[in-house]
């Protein structure tokens, strides 16, 4: 009955050979397990979890077919039988749950961070700091034969097939495109001959592995670089993969280096459905689109309205790992959604740190961090329902504890309720949706609008308290902190106050940077897949190769000057993947960054600063005070003099570089051990 909620997406896709039992790929992703101690044990358990929750087609991170590909020194290859062992742990897991998976086999050419990195052409990349060496004819042959090798081990480790990763800007990509193919032989100039690596890797992969085997060929579809394909060139290299032996087509969008956003929380959802739906028609094989598709309800409707044959999804499988099932059994309203935050994804990856999720602190570490039956069920008081004290509670009632979670507030949530107040935050509210729905199946008491005092808690005799109580935002020492223009970041966001035509922000952390977008977003009646190709420049004409166009200039609605003390570039603290996003979107809308300052004091005439040596007065109607916090934990004098336990969690433990990642993972935490 409930498959027909989602009848396009849990459709089997017959490949002739082989059927996926639906149309949901499980999108490669790289989560450090791949080379950690134990890993290949680890992936096992992470992506049987994710077969058994009814992916239909896994696809694992990329391995390198040889050394000259790997993404760093060390970084995963598949390269001889002595490595099929560890592989085969993976594949027979994910069969044991039922699933299917392919190897996705990766090259990174000039990407990769080590000193033999190689590439058609001696073309550094703005994003690396390594000049790769030109691959020379007997290199290129060699390393067509180690993608071969690759695949046919690959088969013999039990994989169901393999992905080729031709997009991203990796190396075959780097092959296909004008501007890093400068070669004069026959591997370059021409258009035919820039796309012979790529029909060759196919051809040769297909002629190791025979005809029942999955090959998935990943194919940049809009390159969002300047001499990237043309849309005919697309065309035209998607038929001959097809030729050349491919089984499905997957979709990549942007290279890495590309300057505009193709996977934070600020991309519309679905936003590049519609560059897989131009190729629609034009080959025989299946076709798969991805990018910001994180509900099974827009999985559907891409499906339903001919955009793609599958969908690829990656991060909403770290989030939840039941995600199929749950969209089956008709209980969508329970999946843990990906919020594209990327913190505990690729935040974590290029830190060097292992892939695990924000949401959920078990991804990648289903091993690890194993949620047990209680032995003894106890009477638990949670206080202060945010993301700390709601997962804590969830986890703590899943193991049998009977848990009441307080909050003096109306609604759960705490600072998310905050956080999904700001433009392009939006799926924010998602986890809020999750929570309240799983606390209230586990069986957690909610008690909302309970500010709760140390007596109570005592006096109704909980065995033990977990103050999730949260932070209390900081307000600086600054003459003039009491007069009427200066607002509160809480006060500004709920909006009990409304800010003027001119602000300046005292702060310039995260909190900062998103009441600068919250000040600053202009509301229109556009489309917002429309609206973010004309802000980012993306031309679903394809004008130009590679699809990119002059972006459109937007100014802010009012005029922001976004401040710190420290000497540092503003915005330099912020997230690798994200950072350079709200940084360059706040500079389009005319934001003022001024690091270096120090406040003098704010009065009528507005806030008066020292930068540089200079004085300066801020014609500002207001200032919003964005400093920081400190830990709220009042409550925990009175319950230890009563002599109740009690265990601090997420910014009532630590305010400092407090976020909701680690807020959620201390929660979840604390309860696995109580
Ligand atoms: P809180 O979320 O502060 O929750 C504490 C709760 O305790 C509150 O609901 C409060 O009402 C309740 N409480 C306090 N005292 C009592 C009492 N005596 N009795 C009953 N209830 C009580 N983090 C990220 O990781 N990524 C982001 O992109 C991000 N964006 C943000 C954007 C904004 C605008 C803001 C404000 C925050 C953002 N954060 C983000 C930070 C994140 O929201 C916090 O780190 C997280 O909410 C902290 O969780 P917590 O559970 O420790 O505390
Ligand atoms: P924050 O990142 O610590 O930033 C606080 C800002 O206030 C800094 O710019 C700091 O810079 C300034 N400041 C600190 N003490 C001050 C003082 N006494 N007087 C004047 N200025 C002072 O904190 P936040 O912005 O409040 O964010 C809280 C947490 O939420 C962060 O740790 C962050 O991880 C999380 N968050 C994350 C996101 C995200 O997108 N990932 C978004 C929002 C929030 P100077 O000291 O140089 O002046
Ligand atoms: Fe999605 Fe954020 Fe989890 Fe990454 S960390 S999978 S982006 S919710």
């Amino acid at each position: 009955m409930h498959q027909n909620a989602y009848p396009h997406l849990l459709a089997p896709l017959d490949l002739g050979f082989t059927t996926l039992r639906n149309r949901v790929l499980m999108g490669s992703m790289h989560t450090g397990l791949e080379e950690a101690p134990q890993g290949f044990r680890r992936l096992a358990a992470f992506y049987a979890e994710r077969a058994r929750g009814g992916v239909g087609l896994i696809v694992t991170g990329g391995i390198a077919p040889n050394q000259d590909g790997v993404v760093m020194p060390g970084a995963a290859a598949l390269e001889n039988e002595a490595q099929v062992v560890k592989h085969r742990l993976v594949t027979d897991a994910v069969h044991a749950a039922g699933g299917k998976i392919a190897m996705q086999i990766l090259h990174t050419g000039r990407y990769a961070y080590h000193r033999g990195a190689v590439a058609p052409s001696p073309v550094q990349a703005p994003i690396s700091p390594i000049r790769p060496r030109e691959l020379s004819a007997e290199d290129i042959e060699r390393t067509l034969d180690d993608y071969a090798r690759c695949a046919g081990l690959a088969q013999s480790a039990g994989y169901d097939g393999v992905e080729v990763m031709g997009s991203e800007g990796y190396l075959i990509n780097q092959f296909i495109a004008r501007q890093t193919n400068f070669r004069e032989d026959g591997w370059g100039g021409s258009f035919d001959n820039r796309i012979r690596f790529a029909l060759e890797t196919v051809r040769r992969v297909r002629a190791t592995t025979g005809p029942n085997f999955i090959i998935i060929f990943r194919l940049s579809m809009l390159d969002l670089v300047e001499g990237g394909s043309t849309w005919d060139e697309i065309v035209a290299l998607a038929r001959a993969v097809e030729e050349a032996g491919a089984s499905i087509i997957n979709t990549g969008i942007g290279w890495h280096e590309a300057r505009i956003p193709t996977i934070a929380t600020m991309v519309p959802r679905a936003a590049f459905t519609w560059v897989t739906k131009r190729l629609m028609g034009q080959v025989g094989i299946p076709l798969v689109t991805t990018n910001r598709i994180n509900a099974p309800e827009v999985a559907e409707e891409v499906i339903a309205s001919g955009c793609a044959d599958m969908v690829s999804m990656a991060r909403p499988f770290l989030a939840d790992a039941d995600f199929v099932n749950k969209a089956a059994a008709g209980r969508a309203d329970e999946i843990n959604t990906c919020i594209a935050c990327n913190q505990a994804c690729l935040d974590e990856i290029f830190e060097g740190r292992l892939t695990y999720c924000l949401v959920n602190p078990r991804a990648c570490r289903e091993t690890e961090l194993v949620i047990e039956p209680a032995a003894a069920p106890k009477r638990l008081a949670v206080v202060g329902a945010g993301p700390a004290g709601m997962a804590c509670a969830l986890t703590a009632a899943e193991r049998g504890h009977w848990v009441t979670l307080f909050d003096a507030a109306a609604e759960i949530g705490g600072q998310f309720n905050l956080a999904r107040r700001i433009p392009g935050k939006e799926e924010f509210a998602e986890t809020l949706r999750y929570f309240d729905r799983r606390l209230n199946g586990a069986g957690v008491s909610l008690q909302l609008g309970r500010e709760c005092t140390a007596a109570d808690l005592a006096e109704a005799g909980f065995e033990h308290v977990v103050l999730a109580t949260g932070i209390v935002p900081r307000r600086p020492d600054v003459p003039g902190i009491e007069h009427e223009k200066v607002i509160s970041y809480v006060d500004l966001i709920e909006g009990y106050r409304v800010a003027g035509a001119r602000v300046a922000i005292i702060g310039a952390g995260g909190i900062g940077f998103d009441v600068a977008e919250f000040l600053t977003h202009v509301e229109d009646d556009r489309d917002e897949i429309e609206r973010f190709q004309s802000e980012w420049g993306i031309d679903p004409d394809f004008g130009n190769p590679g699809g990119l166009k002059a972006p459109s200039a937007e100014r802010g609605r009012r005029q922001v000057w976004l401040l710190q003390r420290k000497a540092a570039k503003v915005g330099d603290g912020l997230a690798k993947t994200t950072g350079w996003i709200r940084r360059t979107l706040l500079k389009k809308r005319g934001v003022q960054m001024l690091s270096g300052v120090t406040y003098e004091r704010i009065d009528d005439a507005g806030l008066h600063i020292v930068v540089d040596g200079q004085r300066q007065c801020l014609p500002v109607d207001h200032v919003v005070i964005c400093a920081g916090q400190e830990p709220r934990r009042e409550l925990e004098e009175g319950l230890r003099a009563a002599a109740v336990p009690v265990s601090l969690i997420g910014g009532a433990d630590v305010a400092n570089e407090l976020d909701a990642k680690r807020a959620i993972d201390q929660g979840t935490r604390l309860a696995a051990t109580l």
